[in-house]
């Protein structure tokens, strides 16, 4: 057990109380509660149709089936975010393009970098809002309405984060979110889809149900009693016990998030002034939901890094790394590019503990720690 640990949930009895409740209502599968959940999602995000689903994975693959991508298609993406965000790429048989970061201290895509990969095979960029700072997404809206391209983002990180005065996951085509068990709104494994487009929500709310033309749900209410299915989809539903728990969560988010600003302030008064770190995003002026901290060291190396983490493991803190980069994953071997900014990133970044109970003694005994590790480091 660490002393202070990378994340913790935050739930107290609100949590096991509603649970127990809808337990008692007999109906556990999709039904109200996914809705109410869903209905409290997109009036907290604004003017979206939202779509429960089991997963962020499992949203990001029906975007880009809803949107109609596959085989021979091009899809501009991070290789500095989760490996999902790719995998999904596969899943449809279409081709991911990596694309670096800006620099170290935006770890978000690199728009100038994406204009350069726009080819004709290319239908759509998947931006990921790195720790919930958005990407620069103006310049990524000119290039897709340039280029004619779909616009989805990965806003895993960023409930309620937003881009002048735009919730992230809203302003592209569409959005996805997750509530596994370590992000914002955790419920164990989870997630949203949103979109602006009632075209595209009723497409997947077909995709997210085997392509059934009505749920039990509503069969179960006597709305319908039977169902076609026009094409094929697949099961990627939530239960009304995960999304009894997103409720509650939802609910408590925007204090959640306000106490993670404030942690936040103490790491930088603390850090910035450490001739080691570089903390990305150090001057982000927009609403941020702070799903991580990150800092990469300065004039690095893989082994600095590492030792580093390793020490700080030692005194009882743990760690992370976000991310191993995806381009350099094997199994991603032929579309494997040079991406020298995601390689210093990936190298020497280090994810410091980030969750709304932590306190400002936490967060002065964490950076005490790295500063005394760093400075003896090589001496
Ligand atoms: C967690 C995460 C995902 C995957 O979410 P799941 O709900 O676990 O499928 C995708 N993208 C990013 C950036 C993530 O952090």
């Amino acid at each position: 057990m660490y002393k202070i640990p990378l994340f913790d949930l935050n739930f107290d009895s609100k949590e096991a109380k509603a649970v127990k409740k809808t337990l008692a209502s007999k109906w556990i599968s999709t039904g109200p509660k996914c809705l109410e959940f869903e209905k409290l999602f997109s009036e907290k995000i604004g003017n979206q149709f939202s779509l429960t689903t089991s997963s962020c994975t499992a949203s990001l693959h029906m975007a880009l089936i809803a949107l109609n991508i596959k085989g021979e298609d091009e899809v501009i993406v991070p290789s500095l975010t989760f490996a999902a965000t790719a995998n999904v790429i596969k899943y449809v048989g279409a081709k991911p393009v990596f694309c670096d970061i800006s620099n170290t201290s935006n770890l978000t895509i690199d728009p100038e970098e994406v204009k350069r990969k726009v080819n004709d095979k290319t239908k759509a960029i998947i931006v990921m809002h790195y720790g919930g700072f958005s990407c620069e997404m103006d310049s990524i809206i000119e290039i897709a309405q340039k280029y004619n391209l779909f616009i989805i983002e990965d806003a895993a990180h960023s409930p309620l984060s937003t881009y002048k005065n735009k919730k992230l996951g809203t302003i592209g085509d569409i959005g996805t979110f997750s509530f596994f068990s370590n992000k914002n709104i955790a419920i164990g494994e989870g997630g949203m889809i949103t979109t602006k487009h009632e075209s595209i929500y009723k497409k997947l709310k077909l995709l997210r149900s085997h392509g059934m033309t009505t749920l039990s749900y509503e069969r179960s209410k006597g709305h319908s009693t039977s169902y076609e299915i026009n094409e094929i989809g697949y099961n990627y539903r939530l239960d009304d016990i995960r999304a009894t728990i997103g409720i509650i969560q939802l609910q408590k988010l925007n204090k959640d998030i306000s106490k993670r600003q404030k942690i936040r302030e103490f790491y930088i008064e603390k850090l910035k002034e450490n001739p080691f770190i570089i903390i990305p995003f150090q001057d982000y002026k927009e609403f941020s939901s702070n799903y991580i901290f990150p800092i990469i060291l300065k004039n690095s190396d893989l082994k600095k890094r590492d030792f580093i983490r390793n020490e700080l493991h030692l005194k009882g803190i743990q760690t992370s790394i976000h991310y191993p980069p995806v381009h350099r994953f094997q199994v991603f071997k032929n579309d494997y590019v040079q991406l020298p900014n995601t390689d210093y990133v990936s190298n020497n970044q280090i994810t410091l503990p980030m969750y709304s109970s932590l306190t400002k003694k936490n967060v002065y005994f964490i950076c005490n720690n790295l500063i005394k590790i760093l400075d003896s480091y090589d001496k």
